[in-house]
């Protein structure tokens, strides 16, 4: 799963809907309270309200940390025996419960280590030693034989001896900080710090630079004694805790050998020479007792301030006087997939389909990640199971998946929807993702088109420690962290949750960049007394003393997603609203035309501070220090057609709102197939989002509007066909995307007119 979770899931944001009638049906007075759901009218409310009520209250803990002890008692990576037990196990669970289920296989790449080797040779010599040690207060950290060792997946193999520099944690902002102070990466291994993005980020951008190795390691200052005590007194991670991970690059995700087709029988398949996404240079991640000896063997300069961690030493950049030699192999072997799907058939006959998931595999035993979001995930199926034997039949067919591979590069849920590619995009209307789950605040984000319904259903689940809504406590924690009173003014005057855009990092990503599926990811968090991520110490003894001990945690996340999937899979209308989705996108306009006009101030300035000679004359004599270059100023880029299509998308969102209100003020009966029509125009618009050609330079990613970062990775990067030529520097390119991004949001305005227009005529007496 994402690290980005403890970054930025939680720093919940609310905005205004302008469909103020949703909003109305969740206020907490007793009339609102009779006002009918968002996308059902009086009747249907009520019986969905009643159902809903019956899952909330039949959701029970101890079943949950039942599922956990159970799913993270051994080991259970991809191609591990454990890992296809537990696909096993989970899908007797299903069938049991009355899912109609079955695993689905794919075979994928997915190398193991065979030879990892860090050693320093100058000045001193140390060997690291590259292993987690056995705990004896912690029962499964025993379990070597099982363990994966300490590794990067897809990193390349190598055998390279070195001078070492240390690179803070190795984005691009780093190594322009870097020239500044006359340190080239050419020929050295680089050490970086884990944070700050996305793992596969650091040796992709050191190569560029470069680069002939790499290491990353866990300063505690991220995520050790810096932030609390360590395991096993407290819960953060210790001095030999490593971050295992994938460090697979951003051209596309899943199986490296099948980019945009199932990784099934008879695929085509490239060598894996060709594989575009394995890294160029050997990649090893490292605890921070390994790395201390050598950083403290590094000279040179001293690293900038924000780049010093909390290791009791100076930091220094080098290069050397250490020189190091790694060497990192890996068994290329093709391993099988378990994808567990278990389908609950709908009773509509329009065909639609509700789709939630949640991995199933993990690095280590992984009770944090991901078994907290699939042990919840999993009594959501159950209890559904159980309103289905009382006589509960949704209106929509209701499809869990738990994903095996997602740890590797996303590779169950990717192959699965390359696979079925065809089929999602005819029947999918949303992907419900979570990724493991902690105490605290809820934290949701996803396309805005589903803001409004998953808000609503947000105030009616109520947080286990506080008694308010898990929406009510999110929205004055908001208000409690807002920088100024404007905006907590701002947060005063919201009622719903705002989704922030998602990227990448967890099985939402095929939903919503390959096929455009509308998709909403969540969690809960943010109180949490550690952080085991990716390590041996991720485990049931590590989770049940310093995370969601009790699993109401666990219990609030089954309720808040169960809900979400029965509340569109039985709504007669799908309780979609587009001005919300509007808005967002005008502000990622504007925050490109902010962007533009930000690098036109700052080249401008800096050259001018280049003629004056500032740099040269403020620069310490006994220190290196590199001016900058001159950079030429950005020319003007012309947004109007991009600014107008907006402005037609706020229209037929606003039409739709519309139409909304009139659906919500209808006294005669819809007939069925009105609604089956307007329905499945809703269902169209997300895929308008898409353009077959995909990104520029990342064809996979297809989805316009929304993608991931090529050098964020986790972050999302809305808009990114120019964003991304305008983060390097490629002016003319970005402009030149403007007309095509601006056709793709006509067309979604297209979709929603016609979806506006239909549902106008179904409410309009005949
Ligand atoms: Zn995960």
């Amino acid at each position: 799963m994402t690290a980005l979770r403890s970054l930025t899931c939680y720093l919940l944001l609310f905005t205004f809907s302008s469909f103020t009638m949703a909003q109305s049906s969740s206020q907490s007075s007793a009339m609102a309270q009779a006002a009918p759901l968002f996308g059902y009218g009086p009747q249907t409310s009520g019986t969905e309200r009643d159902w809903e009520k019956k899952f909330q209250e039949g959701i029970v803990p101890a079943n949950i940390r039942e599922n956990m002890r159970r799913l993270s008692a051994r080991p259970h990576h991809v191609g591990s025996p454990y890992d296809k037990d537990n696909a096993e196990w989970i899908l007797a669970r299903f069938k049991e419960w009355g899912f109609d289920a079955h695993i689905e296989t794919f075979d994928v790449l997915f190398p193991t280590p065979k030879e990892r080797i860090l050693e320093m040779i100058e000045p001193t010599k140390f060997r690291a030693k590259l292993q987690e040690p056995v705990l004896a207060i912690d029962p499964t950290s025993s379990q070597t034989a099982e363990q994966l060792p300490t590794y990067n997946a897809y990193s390349a193999d190598g055998d390279v001896t070195a001078p070492l520099i240390y690179v803070n944690h190795g984005n691009r902002d780093d190594y322009e900080e870097l020239d500044r102070l006359g340190v080239s990466v050419k020929g050295a291994i680089v050490i970086a710090r884990y944070g700050a993005g996305w793992r596969g980020i650091k040796p992709k951008v050191a190569g560029e630079h470069g680069a002939i190795g790499c290491i990353i390691y866990s300063d505690p200052k991220n995520d050790g004694f810096f932030e609390g005590v360590d395991y096993p007194e407290g819960g953060w991670r210790p001095r030999d805790g490593v971050q295992r991970g994938s460090v697979m690059d951003t051209d596309y995700p899943g199986d490296p050998l099948t980019p945009g087709v199932g990784a099934v029988p008879g695929a085509k398949r490239l060598a894996i020479k060709d594989a575009k996404t394995i890294t160029k240079i050997p990649v090893l991640p490292i605890s921070y007792s390994d790395a201390l000896p050598l950083l403290s063997a590094l000279r040179g300069q001293i690293a900038p301030d924000n780049w010093r961690g909390a290791l009791p030493i100076t930091y220094h950049v080098g290069p050397g006087p250490a020189r190091v030699h790694l060497k990192v192999t890996s068994d290329w072997a093709t391993k099988p997939l378990y994808d567990v799907v278990a389908t609950l058939h709908g009773s509509g006959a329009d065909g639609q389909w509700v789709v939630r998931g949640n991995h199933h595999d993990a690095w280590v035993n992984g009770a944090d990640d991901p078994i907290s979001g699939q042990a919840p995930m999993m009594e959501e199926v159950r209890m559904l199971g159980e309103l289905h034997k009382q006589g509960w039949i949704p209106k929509r067919t209701i499809t869990y998946c738990a994903w095996d591979g997602e740890e590797p590069g996303l590779l169950g849920s990717v192959e699965w929807v390359e696979t079925h590619a065809d089929e999602l995009r005819k029947h999918a209307v949303v992907y419900i993702n979570s990724d493991g789950n902690e105490r605290g605040y809820l934290g949701a984000d996803g396309t805005q088109d589903l803001q409004v319904v998953v808000s609503a259903v947000a105030r009616d689940i109520r947080d286990p420690e506080k008694n308010l809504s898990v929406w009510e406590r999110a929205h004055l924690r908001a208000i409690n962290k807002a920088k100024d009173a404007e905006e907590r003014g701002q947060l005063r005057r919201l009622t719903d949750l705002r989704l922030e855009a998602l990227g990448d990092g967890s099985d939402f990503t095929a939903f919503q960049d390959f096929v455009g599926v509308s998709s909403v990811d969540m969690s809960f968090g943010g109180e949490d007394e550690g952080d085991q991520y990716h390590s041996i110490y991720d485990d049931f003894y590590w989770y049940t003393h310093f995370a969601d001990t009790e699993f109401v945690y666990g219990r609030a996340l089954a309720q808040t997603a169960g809900s979400t999937v029965m509340r569109i899979a039985d709504a007669d209308l799908l309780p979609f609203d587009y001005a919300p989705q509007a808005d967002a996108i005008a502000k990622y306009e504007t925050e490109l035309e902010k962007l533009l006009k930000d690098k036109q101030d700052e080249f401008t300035e800096r050259n001018l501070e280049l003629q004056e000679g500032v740099f040269t004359a403020t620069a310490d004599p006994h220190k290196t220090y590199v001016p900058p270059p001159v950079e030429a100023v950005p020319p003007f880029m012309n947004f109007a057609p991009m600014k107008n299509s907006i402005e037609l998308l706020k229209l037929s969102a606003d039409r739709y709102s519309k139409a909304l209100v009139k659906y919500r003020g209808a006294t005669s009966a819809i007939s069925p197939e009105s609604m089956d029509l307007v329905n499945a125009d809703l269902l169209g618009i997300s895929r308008l989002f898409l353009n077959e050609k995909g990104l520029p330079e990342r064809p996979w990613f297809k989805n316009q509007i929304y993608a991931p970062g090529a050098y964020t990775g986790y972050g999302a990067k809305p808009i990114a066909a120019v964003r991304e030529y305008m983060d390097e520097k490629k002016w003319r390119q970005a402009d030149s995307q403007i007309p095509m991004v601006a056709q793709v949001i006509e067309t979604i305005s297209g979709g929603i007119n016609k979806a506006a227009a239909d549902l106008e005529s179904a409410v309009t007496p005949k």
